[in-house]
């Protein structure tokens, strides 16, 4: 509580703060119960200011939800306060709606990274949860990763950042971006912290279509058992190809080298794999998921909830052209235009159907690259020449967190659109991917990214605590 009122003011990661008073009284509430105990009660954490909750506003970081109160609570915060008693610290800065890559985008203005004294990127979107967690103003945070922005802030802010596999965690009260891609995601200092958490708000939701069954749950955890009696510790390691990018500094190049060498010498295998349609994977997701968003966006009209302009209809037209152009920052509004040109007539064809075609050739690159199969799929045919593998190693991020006066300056949208390289093909594949730090022997914090098999989740986990 003293870093958040000590630090707070010049990182701005924290936009709503609960009284130290109130945390301090719910932290004796929790010591004095008798009730049973998780991992993380009494625990603090803060959260992205796109979960829903019903006390206080929840704005996206955006104009268009100045003052909107919920009327439900997201069923992961629900999950946290109810079954675990954790205690909330206060909702997250983020980049608005979720779009964006260094947390610039937003009303309340960027988030500071807190392992530079001069002002670097955080990272974004869930840049705010990235620093509280980063700078100790709480023992853990939430965060949606829908194409990077639980993994690329770790990476930046040197913590661990986990986006679970598609459907393992309820999206309920999450304010959606891209349905198809969005996932809840953890920010903590170490793996353990992220499996207590993961182990609490893991569980199915009636309450959202796309979360997984009680049954299948079962299943992985099952599978899941089986594969941890069977090995010996040692797991097989794919390189892909395609993430070998030119973009990549040497700082990230260099540390991916010295972690695959660590790797090596632990007595895991290595194998250089190749997922062809990786290369399409930044053209497909900047498709399929501004195409989402601008569905997703068109209830804000001015009408139902949130911001409503003041309207002349003799001077300025009409209100729901006027609302959305005032509500909605620069980034949100260039995202809607390109997913509704994407879905226009003209354009469905030759964008949105190929794109969707080449997501799905490349969830089948990476079921073939695994040695488990999908268990949602029927078993693949599998080319024996070529090598599987329990998990890809990757870098997260083409570099180090970047001043924020060169992102601030970024002459065109795409210079941030290419950061997201690596972290966009687990997202299309729904498959859980993390990133773990990594320190250089130059004083530099990298962040290396794992990634397994859908629903393999726990052993990416168990192989992520082997590289910290
Ligand atoms: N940087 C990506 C984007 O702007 C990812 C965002 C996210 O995961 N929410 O779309």
């Amino acid at each position: 509580l003293s870093n958040i009122s000590s630090l707070n003011h010049r990182l701005n990661a924290l936009i709503s703060v609960r009284s130290p008073e109130s945390v301090l009284t719910r932290v004796s509430d929790v010591v004095a119960s008798s009730e049973p105990k998780t991992g993380i009660a009494g625990k603090l954490f803060a959260f992205k200011d796109n979960f829903c909750t019903v006390d206080q506003p929840t704005t996206c970081a955006s104009q268009m939800l100045q003052g909107y109160v919920s009327p439900f609570e997201a069923t992961v915060i629900t999950r946290l306060h109810n079954h675990a008693h954790a205690i909330d610290v206060g909702r997250a800065n983020m980049d608005e709606f979720a779009m964006g890559t260094d947390n610039i985008f937003t009303v309340y203005g960027p988030t500071l990274n807190p392992l530079y004294s001069s002002p670097h990127s955080a990272g974004g979107s869930s840049g705010g949860s990235a620093v509280a967690v980063a700078a100790g103003m709480c023992h853990f945070a939430l965060g949606s990763d829908t194409g990077g922005s639980v993994r690329l802030p770790a990476a930046y802010c040197g913590v661990v950042g986990f986006k679970p596999s598609y459907g393992l965690v309820s999206r309920h009260g999450v304010i959606a971006f891209a349905q198809s891609l969005d996932t809840v995601g953890i920010f903590a200092k170490d793996v353990p912290t992220v499996r207590e958490v993961l182990s609490v708000i893991s569980a199915h939701d009636p309450l959202d279509p796309t979360s997984i069954s009680t049954t299948l749950r079962q299943q992985l955890k099952d599978a899941t058992a089986r594969r941890r009696e069977s090995g010996n510790g040692k797991y097989r390691i794919g390189i892909p190809l395609e993430f070998i990018v030119d973009s990549c500094s040497p700082e990230i190049t260099n540390a991916w080298s010295a972690v695959l060498k660590k790797l090596q010498a632990q007595g895991h295998e290595l194998y250089s794999v190749s997922l062809p349609t990786i290369k399409s994977a930044l053209p497909t997701y900047y498709i399929i998921s501004p195409s989402e968003a601008a569905s997703n966006l068109s209830r804000y009209d001015g009408v139902r909830y949130g911001y409503r302009a003041i309207v002349d209809r003799e001077a300025n037209g009409v209100l729901y052209g006027v609302t959305r152009s005032e509500g909605f920052g620069s980034e949100v509004r260039r995202r809607i235009l390109l997913g509704n040109y994407n879905l226009s007539s003209g354009a469905f064809h030759n964008h949105y159907l190929q794109a969707q075609k080449v997501r799905r050739k490349m969830q089948l690159d990476f079921d073939r690259v695994f040695v488990v199969d999908h268990p949602l799929e029927e078993p693949i045919d599998r080319d024996d020449d070529r090598p599987n593998v329990d998990f890809l190693v990757t870098p997260c991020s083409t570099g180090t967190a970047p001043l924020l006066s060169d992102v601030l300056s970024q002459k065109s949208p795409l210079d941030a659109y290419i950061n997201d390289v690596l972290t966009v093909p687990a997202s299309l594949a729904g498959i859980p991917a993390i990133s773990v730090p990594w320190h250089t022997d130059h004083g530099d914090v990298v962040g290396i990214q794992v990634m397994g098999q859908y629903g393999d989740d726990d052993r990416v986990l168990d192989f992520s605590e082997i590289i910290m």
